[in-house]
């Protein structure tokens, strides 16, 4: 008989700047699936649980899959939520019939306790389990990890895309990994190095940039016989947590100091660089100023909202750039989403073709991206909001906005959703009437997901800073907990 395998998928990227707490009923939003129903959701999927069944059929594994469960990057996770989430992992690990432990995480999960939710959540588990069975974990790049994770998990293995487009193979690689474990061949740990920074500068963009060779050396360093994953994480700024910042991991055996050098020499590099930002971040009239004159021959113009990203953890409904577009009279516009709830209800008391009165957006926090906006709008369609990605993220994975609605104002069309999503997928505007390849210009709010699916028809894509929870200017943002000196808070 094969190993007896326990896994489960639990991500949470923590912004603790936010005022939405994140309950049980955010996670429901986005999903929570138990045993088969998540491995038939998630199980031939671009996701880490779909890594996992790869590993255990290629090596006859009997895997016991415990839950999947994710929110929308937002506040620290309340402390019921948190137990509901861990609970039923800690308690089928706790039957210690299991061989080994396959967790995919995120890495920067925070608590309303717990600065490191993973982290204590691989305490829980080595409560019940002790530190013999092998644990592997996969985590996101942008994980802020902790000493606490490395000592826990014998192997971790993060993303090395951004977008990220490797969560299978990943979790595949770790699953490798942990049968190499069970069967004595290899006994590896992971070690961690870290920089006095807030974030690798440029998020870890993989498309362009410094990051592409590191992780270049970093595959290459996977070659030798005794390093089975070497990780560069990117870190996650919107955390006040002690660990927030960029990490290279190195998941090895042998001589444990050659392979601290070598990590220590990519954190060189990760700090050398720290000055050079590949995002040109405007601020919104000008964004507006290049949309208004813009020509569409190659595709449309792109306008990202950096700074009102809800993937992390920014609330989506900042008004700042929209307000920037209508005031210049961009026309043959769409823009997504505005995150706004009340709108939403309120648009979906009238019927399609009525004209609307009503405010948009900025209610939760004005102060970061803008006030409300007093508009009349032509709603244009209602929606529960429901849609099934077709790019290489979300590829096959259903997902909801809740309740929605298509409003035109003046030339742009305005996406309204109660649930705060990122734009990473073109179907999150096609499942709503809005073909965003006709339109001249596309506004939506993402750092950087958008461009694996909206830049292979892009004529030109720019990226705007519009004051929201996500700017990338931190000085914006009262930080009281993160190490100091930290750059660019106090170092240069
Ligand atoms: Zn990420």
């Amino acid at each position: 008989m094969g190993f007896k395998i326990l896994t489960a998928e639990v991500a949470h990227e923590s912004n603790t700047f936010s005022r939405v707490a994140t309950d049980e009923q955010a996670f429901r939003n986005r999903y929570f699936l138990t045993g088969d129903e998540a491995v038939n959701e998630r199980g031939d999927k671009n996701t880490g649980l779909a890594g996992f069944l790869d590993a255990g059929r290629a090596h006859g594994w009997r895997i016991d899959h415990v839950l999947s469960a994710a929110a929308g990057p937002s506040g620290k996770v309340t402390t019921a939520a948190f137990d509901w989430l861990c609970d039923p992992i800690v308690e089928a690990a706790g039957k210690k019939d299991y061989d080994g432990i396959l967790l995919a995480l995120h890495g920067a999960m925070v608590t309303d306790l717990f600065d490191d939710g993973e982290g204590e959540l691989l305490r829980r588990l080595r409560a019940v389990t002790g530190d013999d069975i092998p644990l592997a974990i996969t985590l996101d790049l942008h994980a802020n990890v902790s000493e606490q994770m490395c000592e826990l998990a014998n192997v971790v293995v993060s993303y090395k895309t951004y977008p990220h487009v490797d969560m299978r193979e990943r979790g595949r690689q770790a699953g490798e990994i942990l049968q190499r474990c069970l069967a004595r061949e290899i006994q590896p740990r992971t070690i961690r190095v870290d920089c006095p920074m807030l974030e690798e500068v440029n998020g870890g963009r993989t498309d362009v940039g410094p990051m592409r060779d590191w992780l270049r050396a970093a595959g290459e360093r996977e070659r030798r016989a005794d390093t089975f994953a070497v990780s560069i994480n990117g870190g996650f700024a919107s955390a006040d947590i002690p660990d927030a910042g960029p990490t290279v991991l190195v998941t090895a055996e042998g001589d444990m100091d050659a392979h601290r050098v070598f990590a220590q020499s990519i954190a060189d590099e990760i700090w050398g660089h720290r000055h050079q930002v590949l995002n040109d971040y405007l601020d919104v009239d000008a964004a507006a100023g290049i949309a208004l004159k813009f020509e569409s021959r190659d595709g449309p113009l792109i306008i990202a909202d950096y700074a009102d990203n809800p993937g992390a953890g920014a609330y989506g409904d900042s008004t700042e750039l929209l307000r920037a577009l209508l005031d210049a009279g961009v026309s043959n516009a769409c823009f997504g989403p505005m995150v706004d709830a009340e709108a939403a209800m309120l648009l979906h008391q009238h019927r399609e073709g009525e004209r609307v009165r009503l405010k948009l957006g900025g209610k939760i926090d004005p102060r970061f991206g803008g006030g409300p906006l007093e508009l009349e709008a032509e709603l244009v369609l209602k929606s529960e909001g429901d849609y099934v990605g077709g790019g290489l993220m979300l590829g096959g994975l259903r997902a909801s906005f809740g309740p929605t609605a298509v409003i035109r104002v003046a030339g742009i069309e305005i996406l309204v959703t109660s649930v705060a999503q990122q734009i990473l997928d073109r179907q999150q505007f096609e499942a709503f009437g809005i073909r965003p390849q006709s339109r001249r210009v596309v506004a939506l709010k993402s750092m950087q997901h958008f461009r694996a699916d909206f830049e292979p028809f892009a004529g030109r894509v720019i990226v705007c800073d519009s004051g929201a929870l996500c700017t990338p200017d931190y000085r914006k943002l009262n930080y009281t907990r993160v190490r100091r000196p930290i750059f660019p808070l106090d170092l240069d």
